[in-house]
């Protein structure tokens, strides 16, 4: 037990374990732009990153599954949003997450849009809706997600739940068709503003919180990806990015080592008593 964690009257003071996801996030782009993304660098700055090389294959459905199920594909076999022309429901997975399990033990936990099915998932969470179906495609649904996400976030954040878990989507699609081009990085301009808004901000850190900013795989030309997710071309053109097995990780104040998505689930298991 941690006694940095005791108040003066012995009473525990919890705090929130927040999992900030963002979906394709990625080193490549994150590293060589780090002066435009001081809220990423004052973020490494202050906790513990890494490359998470993933072992599975860089599907999001089936890595945000096993991020917060603790299982791999082969034990919650969920890969695909959609299976034999059915869209896969939360229902159609037989796993427990994070939030049944720890709901069930009486804590209280909130997730929202979180992307291993489509429409995205919550869990908690009153008066949201994904956007786009939860695979938002232009410039306009990118940036009502971006909105969007932020402002229902900060709002769980100032609840104070056991665990929040809150996913951007974005990016991931902004990737698939603009890899390579400025605007790439103009949106993780974007995102960086509104990670110092919710962590930098709120004052989030200041406190016994606990903090995992994680991304579901990288990303890289689409001819370099190992494994192509999407046809290259699609409804919205000829794509020029896919899925890289190297992920984003920075945590604060966890001392779970993360070494696959997987190991979230624990660390939030382990870390939450
Ligand atoms: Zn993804």
């Amino acid at each position: 037990m941690d006694k940095g964690l005791e108040t003066a009257t012995g009473e525990r003071n919890k705090g929130t374990f927040f999992v900030l996801g963002i979906d394709a996030a990625t080193w490549s782009v994150i590293t060589p732009n780090l002066q435009k993304l001081q809220n990423l660098k004052r973020l490494i700055e202050v906790g513990k990153s890494k490359v998470v090389t993933l072992k599975e294959k860089p599907i999001s459905a089936s890595v945000w599954c096993g991020m917060f199920s603790g299982k791999l594909l082969e034990e919650h076999k969920h890969e695909s949003y959609v299976v034999n022309g059915e869209i896969v429901k939360r229902g159609d997975i037989k796993v427990d997450f994070i939030w049944d399990i720890l709901h069930a033990e009486g804590k209280v936990v909130k997730a929202l849009n979180v992307p291993f099915v489509v429409p995205t998932f919550s869990f908690g969470v009153k008066n949201f809706k994904p956007i786009g179906f939860g695979l938002p495609t232009n410039e306009k649904e990118w940036n009502e997600e971006l909105e969007g996400v932020t402002a229902k976030t900060k709002e769980l954040i100032a609840e104070k739940p056991d665990v929040l878990i809150s996913v951007y989507t974005l990016l991931d699609r902004i990737q698939h068709f603009h890899w390579g081009e400025d605007y790439v990085v103009e949106w993780y301009k974007r995102m960086d503003d509104k990670i110092g808004e919710l962590i930098f901000d709120t004052g989030f850190l200041d406190e016994n919180n606990k903090l995992i900013v994680i991304s579901d795989h990288g990303f890289c030309s689409f001819g370099d990806a190992k494994v192509q997710t999407l046809p290259e071309e699609g409804q919205e053109g000829k794509l020029k990015g896919d899925h890289h097995e190297d992920a984003f990780l920075v945590t604060v104040n966890v001392d779970y080592e993360i070494q696959r998505p997987q190991d979230v689930f624990y660390a939030i298991k382990m870390e939450i008593k």
